[in-house]
């Protein structure tokens, strides 16, 4: 399959797939050399309570690329994933983020915000995760009881009980565990009450047509019900009207994250996105 002419025939004489095929390398050239430039910075996107009380936040990476300014996680994760520079770029996210928690512990204001991480598959899988974790915690000093990993329903298909003892290693540190874009993905109920999760995260998709689409508010309520039945919080994500807060409300949501509420920022800006939506 490897030796498939065809294949290569397209790749060679089809003008758009060669340019798509030179973006993409000239791209990974660059993110290799991301991390040594310091081109990465993290946004944190606030999550809220019911009075709209920050709760913690998100950390979400930045690339900021020297020629093409902002590039979308969305276009480089996936890169990252495939070529293996996922594991320094969530390293450093995981510091950066702890050390943000470091910060934060000082000031009355903000020490009882949590940060979650998204993680990666090829993170999550390696052997030494749990080691690599706890050297970051020991040696950053973060409070391990603030952090939280993202995970998605695709990445905890594959060796379920090494991934769930992983988990509970790191939860008996304080780490809290959400289930990322839930609803989007494919988890048997069986199977989502084997994992040590503390909260699912209702995916946008579903919160972008709830006040519209009967399906969507249908499972958007059933997702909240699930969550309560299986003693896990629900975090609705992608909030981005005073409407479909409301809706989440009667729903019996309580968690919250949005750009109604704040969109992602620097750490300095945080808390004040509010007043500037308030006057705005
Ligand atoms: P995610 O983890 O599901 O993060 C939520 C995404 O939705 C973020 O996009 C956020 O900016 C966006 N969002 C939040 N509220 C709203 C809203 O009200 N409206 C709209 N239109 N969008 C909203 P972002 O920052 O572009 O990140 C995209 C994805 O990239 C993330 O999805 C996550 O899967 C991945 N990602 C981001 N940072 C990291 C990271 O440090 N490590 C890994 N492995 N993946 C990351
Ligand atoms: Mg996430
Ligand atoms: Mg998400
Ligand atoms: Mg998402």
């Amino acid at each position: 399959r490897a030796k498939d002419a065809g294949r290569d025939q397209v790749c060679f004489f089809d003008p758009a797939m060669q340019t798509e095929v030179v973006a993409r390398a000239m791209l990974l050239r660059d993110l290799r050399q991301a991390l040594e430039n310091h081109e990465f910075c993290l946004f944190y996107q606030p999550v809220v309570d019911g009075q709209q009380r920050i709760l913690g936040v998100e950390a979400l990476i930045r690339w900021q690329h020297p020629q093409r300014g902002m590039v979308s996680p969305a276009t480089f994760i996936p890169l990252a994933e495939d070529s293996g520079l996922i594991l320094p770029i969530g390293q450093w996210v995981l510091e950066t983020a702890c050390r943000q928690l470091v910060s934060w512990a000082q000031d009355p204001e903000r020490a009882h915000w949590h940060i979650a991480v998204n993680v990666s598959a090829r993170q999550l899988n390696q052997v030494e995760f749990v080691d690599q974790v706890t050297a970051v915690i020991d040696a950053t000093g973060a409070p391990a009881a603030r952090l939280r990993m993202e995970l998605t329903e695709s990445m905890l298909q594959d060796n379920l009980p090494r991934t769930i003892g992983k988990m509970r290693t790191l939860r008996q540190m304080g780490i809290r565990f959400s289930l990322d874009d839930f609803g989007t993905g494919y988890s048997s109920l069986s199977y989502l009450k084997r994992l040590p999760l503390d909260q699912l995260k209702i995916d946008k998709s579903f919160i972008d047509h709830i006040l519209t689409d009967a399906n969507d508010a249908a499972i958007a309520g059933t997702i909240v019900a699930l969550g309560r039945t299986l003693g896990l919080g629900v975090v609705a994500e992608g909030v981005e009207t005073v409407e479909q807060m409301r809706f989440l409300v009667d729903s019996g949501c309580e968690v919250f994250q949005g750009y109604l509420f704040g969109r992602p920022v620097e750490a300095a800006a945080l808390g004040r996105s509010r007043e500037s939506l308030a006057t705005s």
